[in-house]
């Protein structure tokens, strides 16, 4: 199929360090269009792409040979690979015959559109989607619909199609992406140091984003309601900020998914909730969201049974409506999604940054994020402290720190004791570990954190009672000062998760209704005693967001 041989094209390209730079683009009406019409080619080459290698890969799954080569059992790896690429080269399943296949499938108008080096990056990305269910990471891949479209474009390289070209200081110091026969000049603010940085690093290639803007009259936004942004992958290191200084103690951590536990072998302890500032933002969207039910249900009765269930959707079905008020609710979502997004990745980089503080050695349990997000969806969504770990990794690796991701089930953190050995596994709602060997009581997230703190990564990884004996007569105090911390928190009346340990601390939130109140008691849908609060005038139950303090939260939906 191809034109070079093979030998030439799988040469492995030398991997060195990127970060990113993101520069605004001036897009003037005209302009926007032409890009508009670009990204559709893209978007339409992306799902012919992505619909030709659905169909390789159900070909090469449907074919006896993929399911005796899984039956190869794993302890022969080789003979499993040799299998398994076998299988790919025959049904053109891999990064290069997808390229092929972009070759193919680039012909007529859409090669005016996209350039050939477009083409391949976007059949990378197909072919990276479609891998995914390959491997049993992802179920379904995702065609870009029209509504939506394609948000991003990438190069690789910064001399032909897509590129970005910066002027001399004596031409003016202006930069530009070219594409095709536009030029968008790019915002440069010349006096951000982290901007100075960047764009005296060289440009290995240059990605055009289109975002959604809050409306049509957002700053720098098009007539569609959109904003272009370049973002450039620079050859070096990213800028350190001087106040963002790397300390040299190792810090265990434990992560959960609504708090983190931070223990340096010798700075102060901490257990925070994670993103803590998150939950208004949360919960203005939930409002939203229910609103766009409501808005659904309300266009679309035809869809919903006399009990108000949604009805199952056979094939010829009625289209479903989506009214002026529903778009507008949706707009707003987005938006609000968006800057919530934005809000956690700083808190993120806050707090990965005074991580990185204390210790440029850090050593954590790896997460399984799979079973959290079943147990604990929303948390885990508000939070992304997958995102978090994925933020720290990025920001130790360029302060020349470790990160060590410990297997959970080896090291067992949360389950060992190391006053006796044992290995006792705790169900949730035991906050505490206190064991008859005289250890405790002491928050469990705190006392894992503090393990993983003295592992020794290099060596063993299963921890051993005696690397602890010293460590723990001057953590003990470290920890307990920590929680007592986290109780004056709560005191003052800052929102805590349960698994903090402190019971009913949300229960003893000020709640100034000044007026006498009786509290019901009643069951709620969950099967629940739940109490509320109720002033004797109206009758009527105080409405959800009056009744906050002592509604189940998010992060306690176990
Ligand atoms: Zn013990």
């Amino acid at each position: 199929m191809g034109t070079k041989p093979r030998e030439e094209r799988t040469r492995p390209k030398q991997k060195t360090p990127t970060f990113l730079l993101e520069l605004p683009l001036v897009v003037e009406p005209g302009q926007a269009a032409r890009l508009r019409a670009h990204l559709e080619a893209g978007r339409q080459f992306y799902n012919a792409v992505l619909s030709s290698g659905q169909r390789r890969l159900r070909q090469m799954r449907a074919d006896p040979a993929w399911q005796a080569a899984r039956a190869i059992p794993r302890t022969h790896p080789q003979e499993r690979r040799a299998a398994f690429s076998a299988l790919r080269e025959r049904y053109g399943f891999s990064e290069y015959a997808f390229h092929d296949l972009a070759k193919e499938l680039r012909v007529s108008w859409l090669a005016d559109h996209l350039d050939a080096v477009l083409a391949q990056t976007l059949a990378t990305r197909a072919y990276r989607a479609l891998n995914r269910i390959c491997v049993g990471k992802a179920r379904r891949v995702r065609f870009k619909s029209r509504g939506r479209g394609l948000s991003s474009l990438e190069n690789k390289r910064n001399d032909t199609g897509l590129r970005f070209v910066l002027d001399t200081p004596a031409q003016g110091h202006r930069g530009w992406l070219i594409w095709h026969d536009d030029q968008l000049p790019a915002l440069i603010d010349w006096d951000d140091p982290v901007v100075k940085h960047g764009l005296a690093h060289p440009v290995k290639y240059a990605r055009l984003v289109r975002r959604p803007a809050s409306s049509a009259r957002a700053q720098g936004a098009d007539r569609e309601g959109e904003r272009y942004v370049v973002q450039l992958a620079l050859a070096g290191a990213p800028l350190q900020k001087p106040k963002h200084a790397v300390g040299s103690d190792t810090v265990g951590l434990d992560l959960g998914p609504a708090s983190i536990a931070i223990v340096p072998r010798q700075a102060e302890a901490r257990l925070e909730p994670l993103c803590a500032e998150l939950r208004p933002d949360g919960r203005a969207i939930r409002r939203l969201q229910r609103r766009m039910e409501r808005q659904r249900r309300a266009a679309n009765p035809e869809h919903y049974d006399e009990k108000g269930r949604p009805r199952k959707r056979g094939k010829g079905a009625p289209r479903w409506k989506q009214s002026q008020g529903y778009q507008a609710t949706r707009r707003r979502k987005a938006a609000r999604e968006r800057r919530l997004a934005a809000h956690r990745k700083s808190l993120h980089g806050q707090l990965v940054h005074q991580i990185v503080a204390v210790g440029h050695t850090i050593i954590t349990e790896k997460l399984t994020y799979i079973g959290w997000q079943k147990r604990y969806g929303r948390s885990v969504g508000l939070r992304a402290p997958g995102m978090l770990i994925a933020h720290m990794r990025r920001t130790v690796a360029s302060t020349g720190g470790t990160l060590r991701e410990v297997p959970t089930r080896s090291t067992k953190l949360s389950q060992f004791c190391h006053g006796c050995g044992e290995v006792v596994p705790k169900p949730l709602s035991q906050r505490w570990h206190q064991c008859p060997c005289g250890i405790g009581p002491v928050q469990r997230d705190l006392y894992s954190a503090f393990l993983a703190a003295y592992l020794d990564p290099a060596a063993d990884l299963t921890p051993s009672c005696a690397q602890y004996v010293v460590p723990w007569e001057g953590a003990e105090a470290r920890l307990r000062a920590a929680h007592e911390r986290v109780k004056e928190r709560a005191k003052e009346g800052q929102v805590l998760p349960r698994s903090m340990g402190i019971p009913r601390a949300r229960a003893r939130l000020p709640q100034s209704r000044s007026e006498a109140t009786q509290e019901l008691l009643f069951l709620s849908r969950r099967g629940k005693v739940e109490a509320w609060k109720r002033r004797p005038e109206p009758p009527v139950l105080v409405p959800r967001e009056s009744s906050e303090p002592l509604e189940r939260s998010p992060d306690e939906q176990h």
